[in-house]
């Protein structure tokens, strides 16, 4: 049964009630309620809106929901039609004229009217034809208001299809135009790329400085991005700090700028609240030549793999899909979960690498460096998976860990009787932006007894992006007494007047400049200043990688004593360091 006929045989049974009652057939109570007192009340007092109109749809009558429907008192209802009251862009055709009987049937319209203001009010009419004698006279029109649940509906979609932050289309949205697109460049012989983006180190940012300015950053990178798109281009933010574009109409060899605009559209600083930041991003693409069309979900996947491979090869860059790329994104993954097992089950080691002052020959120092002794692969370096759990977060217990073993290694040197020395430990950025990671430190110096005086913690450039808050939490961790030296120095951030303002003790000049400073004077001059910098700034400084006595005379002249290289020794199993902590002082060339 439909609702209309469902509305008649209620009416009809109304009618028949109504007719029993007058012929005294009813209870008592009735006996003495008229029709037209039952109907005029039903009328008068329904919650849904009633109007009687005429053959030119103008109002005869109106209840009350009516009038507070539409906003107009029943007499100014007289003057108009119900055509008059529709919403501008609403077909009057859709309304039964007076050139166009309803014939007996009811109808059920969706319409938009407008309210006496000026807003729209959707309604789902009913309407039921009456007649005077055998003529067609007007109808009865029964408005349901749906505007509510329009609204309703049109949020739903709205959330369904954009993202609330910043008011862009998410992926569910971008998945249907890419699918549209793609069609549209198959019939036209087009190419169409797909680029994901990722913010790098956008996780820093919200856990540094908080989740709110995280989301006002994404905002203004998201008004940044519209910028770098045309009229047959489409941009979406999709999660987190991951946005993607398409380009329809896309020639292969203009995909190069496209990622070029993007990447370059954030150069410019950005200035929130009182920090002034810089970000940048890592691109993956994909592209559906016209000769070989790929579909939507194997654009997206494909991009995705090729952003991971750009994320890996240092970030700020852009990366396009190969097959190569495929079977290298399965080998990673599997590292991942390889990872999460290898600290429960004990197959992290640590080596140490000394430092050595060549005036003496002593050992100065000595540096952890974490290996995984993995159980198919053998040794693995850090290189191959500090990067990957410093993205899935894995690093700050692999970080604790590391702590925890080269200061109880230490301790256990002092107690064996050895020359005390400092162990210096590799701090990742994720660790320093850790909250509790002064209490961490704390309690892992008091557990293993080691005195703070002999931990040295390694931070990098790029952890003193924000320099007041480095230099506050740095101050900070070096209020428990340890040392801080500066890891990879010249390789990162060239703001050089953040030195002052930390309290770090030492320089560790990267090796890229050490290896060349015998070949490359650009390099030679680079080391000699950095070397002169720090006398200046009284900090010590070691430099690293140093493989040859060449670099070791030059290193040394040029007042740099301290060193740390594969000259001296490679990092070592911890046994192996201790024995020649036994041994006392190492060769050197430049003792008699
Ligand atoms: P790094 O802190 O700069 O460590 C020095 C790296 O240079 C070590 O690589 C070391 O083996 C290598 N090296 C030392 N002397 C020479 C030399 O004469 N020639 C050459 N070519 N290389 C030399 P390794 O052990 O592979 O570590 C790589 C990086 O991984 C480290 O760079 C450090 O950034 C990171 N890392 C290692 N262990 C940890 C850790 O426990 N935590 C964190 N967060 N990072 C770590
Ligand atoms: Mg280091
Ligand atoms: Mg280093």
């Amino acid at each position: 049964m439909t609702i209309e006929s469902n509305r008649n045989h209620l009416f009809r049974r109304l009618v028949a009630r109504a007719r029993s009652d007058r012929a005294g057939t009813a209870g008592a109570a009735s006996a003495n309620v008229s029709p037209e007192t039952m109907f005029h009340s039903l009328f008068a007092h329904n919650p849904i809106a009633i109007g009687i109109l005429d053959r030119d749809g103008r109002w005869q009558r109106a209840n009350e929901a009516v009038r507070t429907l539409l906003g107009y008192g029943e007499e100014e209802l007289r003057e108009l039609t119900i055509a008059e009251l529709l919403q501008e862009g609403e077909r009057a055709e859709r309304l039964p004229d007076d050139g166009a009987p309803l014939g007996l049937e009811s109808r059920r319209l969706e319409l938009t009217l407008r309210h006496r203001i000026g807003y729209r009010v959707d309604v789902d009419a009913t309407l039921v034809p009456y007649r005077r004698g055998d003529k067609w006279a007007g109808y009865f029109a029964i408005l349901q208001d749906m505007t509510k649940r329009k609204r309703t509906e049109q949020h739903i979609r709205h959330m369904a299809y954009y993202d609330d932050l910043t008011g862009l289309p998410n992926r569910r949205l971008f998945k249907e135009k890419l699918s549209d697109a793609l069609q549209a460049a198959r019939t036209a012989g087009t190419g169409v790329a797909v680029l994901f983006l990722d913010i790098d180190r956008f996780k820093l940012v919200n856990d540094g400085f908080g989740y709110e300015y995280g989301d006002m950053l994404l905002m203004h990178i998201a008004e940044r991005f519209t910028h770098c798109i045309g009229e047959h281009d489409f941009l979406a933010h999709t999660e987190g700090d991951e946005f993607t574009f398409f380009y329809a109409n896309m020639a292969a060899d203009d995909i190069a700028a496209a990622a070029e605009t993007i990447i370059g559209s954030l150069e410019e600083p950005f200035s929130i609240g009182e920090h002034q930041l810089h970000v940048t991003s890592s691109i993956g693409i994909a592209y559906s030549s016209p000769n070989e069309p790929e579909d939507a979900d194997g654009l997206m996947k494909n991009a995705d793999i090729a952003l991971s491979k750009a994320k890996e090869k240092g970030r700020n860059n852009f990366q396009l899909f190969s097959s190569a790329l495929k079977s290298m994104s399965i080998r990673r993954l599997k590292l991942e979960s390889e990872l999460r097992r290898a600290l429960q089950e004990g197959q992290f080691r640590l080596y140490f690498q000394p430092q050595i002052d060549v005036r003496s020959g002593a050992i100065v120092g000595a540096e952890a460096l974490v290996r995984w002794l993995h159980p198919e692969r053998g040794l693995i370096s850090p290189a191959a998976f500090i990067p990957i759990a410093e993205e899935n977060g894995f690093i700050v217990d692999i970080g604790e860990w590391v702590l925890r073993e080269a200061c109880a290694l230490g301790k256990s040197w002092q107690l064996a009787g050895f020359p005390a020395i400092p162990v210096s430990v590799n701090l990742s950025v994720r660790q320093f932006l850790q909250l509790k990671l002064r209490d961490n430190i704390a309690r892992i110096l008091e557990s293993t007894g080691l005195d703070p005086a002999y931990l040295e913690l390694e931070i990098t450039e790029s952890m003193t992006m924000d320099v007041d808050y480095a230099a506050g939490r740095l101050q900070e961790l070096k209020q428990l007494g340890l040392t801080i030296s500066v890891d990879d120095f010249g390789t990162g951030y060239s703001s050089l007047s953040y030195l002052k303002k930390f309290p770090i003790d030492k320089l560790k000049i990267d090796r890229s400049f050490v290896r060349d400073i015998m070949t490359d004077p650009g390099d030679a001059a680079i080391v000699a200043a950095i070397i002169a910098m720090a006398h200046h700034l009284r900090l010590d400084v070691v430099a690293e990688g140093v493989e040859t006595e060449d670099q070791l005379r030059y290193l040394h002249r040029n007042g740099c004593h301290l060193v740390q290289g594969y000259w001296y020794s490679p990092p070592l199993p911890a046994d192996e360091l201790a024995k020649l902590l036994a041994a006392g002082t190492q060769k050197s060339p430049l003792l008699p």
